[in-house]
């Protein structure tokens, strides 16, 4: 592990472990209230971090074309990826299920009267904005298409930047000497970001301090108990999972699971309390290849399309929601139904964006799918930003280890 990155990661967990505990000191002296005063310096390692996004993805996504020498071998790489992330989002979705059926966290669960008046008015209509399946799948690839680029990066539309960079990557693979100006400018770019995303991690240990302070001392335990059947559902979901990742990780890179996990600690730590897949992408990106060794083009590519894409944490917490939420309303749902959440947790969890908060948001497609009401979202409110945590750190888990699956098939079809 790169020594840089190693102290990194350890001043990262202290200060994570020591957000905690002083959170909790506010919370039950009642002194929430002077988080106020240190929360701007979370905000702005948040800040910090995005701003690099945009760069970062455009030039990564461009250079990685540029390395990968053709469009086919895009395509080819492509093709795994998203094969990948299909297979990986279907399984979390199953674990999910499975373990929402066998503990049945809403069974008998009083929470009745707090559904509509939990889901502020915002919120609200947020989530009646969604609208059904279909929508949102076609909506999800026309938006992918950007009118202006300039404007798909000055409101950070990840997607749109995406496909505007394998754009220009192919006109410059096919162009390469009235390129060469674009092409040398992006590969400084992109050496520019990784160098400037290093000096914000020096950063991170106090930004991750005051995340977690903040989100304890505003909300303590309380919240947890009343809902922590349902909690430990998705968290024993999570781990599952995440399980099954390190599995798959270890198999295709033969390197042991502790090492995997020790130098992905920044970037799952940098997740967990950020609660943005996105936000974490710079750190992702730099940790996969210096820490793995998964090759650059790989990582420049895979990532950032994973990171918005491909959320398997994200779905299994939609699909363990939705059927909590039926429980507690008494509603039985039959096996079809569990069959299109299956189907619509998968699909809606692409359509979340890489933000916190985002899966609740898009909860309401898969509740709409199969009748449920809407204002059972507002029963698991109270507890959405810390299950984000876990379930961010799962998205951005499976999106590595899916660097190291495509990369690995890249090895071997150079042999
Ligand atoms: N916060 C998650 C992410 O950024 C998305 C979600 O809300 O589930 O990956």
């Amino acid at each position: 592990m790169h020594d840089s990155n190693k102290k990194d990661a350890q001043r990262i967990l202290i200060s994570m472990v020591l957000g905690l505990i002083i959170g909790l000191i506010l919370f039950y002296t009642n002194n929430g209230d002077l988080v106020g005063y240190i929360k701007p310096l979370g905000t702005v390692f948040i800040k910090l971090l995005k701003m690099i996004i945009v760069p970062l993805v455009f030039a990564s996504i461009f250079m990685s074309m540029i390395n990968l020498g053709t469009p086919e071998a895009l395509g080819s790489m492509g093709r795994k990826a998203v094969g990948y992330y299909f297979v990986t989002t279907a399984i979390a979705v199953f674990f999910g299920l499975i373990f929402v059926n066998l503990i049945n966290p809403g069974v008998g669960a009083d929470l009745g009267a707090e559904g509509l008046n939990n889901l502020s008015g915002n919120m609200a209509q947020r989530v009646s904005d969604q609208g059904g399946l279909f929508q949102t799948v076609v909506g999800v690839l026309v938006d992918a298409v950007p009118s202006n680029p300039a404007g798909a990066m000055a409101n950070s539309k990840v997607l749109q930047i995406i496909v505007f960079a394998i754009m220009m990557g192919i006109v410059a693979l096919y162009n390469p000497k009235k390129s060469e100006p674009v092409i040398k400018v992006m590969g400084a770019l992109e050496e520019m970001m990784l160098a400037l995303t290093h000096a914000i991690m020096k950063f991170a240990p106090i930004g991750i301090f005051v995340l977690m302070v903040g989100v304890l001392a505003q909300s303590g335990f309380s919240a947890i108990l009343v809902l922590a059947k349902y909690m430990l559902t998705v968290i024993l979901g999570l781990t599952c999972h995440a399980v099954f990742l390190l599995f798959v990780g270890t198999t295709r890179l033969k390197k042991s699971p502790i090492f995997i996990l020790k130098g992905l600690a920044a970037p799952l730590l940098t997740a967990f309390s950020t609660s943005s897949s996105a936000a974490t992408l710079p750190i992702t990106m730099t940790c996969v290849e210096e820490e793995l060794g998964v090759k650059k083009e790989t990582a420049k590519f895979v990532l950032p399309l994973g990171a918005t894409i491909n959320m398997d944490g994200t779905a299994l917490y939609e699909s363990v929601a939705a059927i909590f939420i039926a429980q507690a309303y008494n509603i039985h749902l039959t096996l079809t139904q569990q069959i299109i959440i299956f189907m619509t947790a998968s699909l809606a969890a692409i359509g979340a964006a890489a933000i916190p908060g985002a899966g609740l948001i898009t909860m309401s497609i898969v509740l709409n799918a199969v009748g449920l009401p809407l204002d059972g979202i507002g029963l698991i409110l109270a507890v959405d930003r810390i299950l984000d945590m876990f379930r961010t750190t799962v998205n951005v888990f499976g999106d590595c280890v899916g660097t190291i699956f495509v990369d690995s098939f890249l090895n071997k079809e150079k042999v």
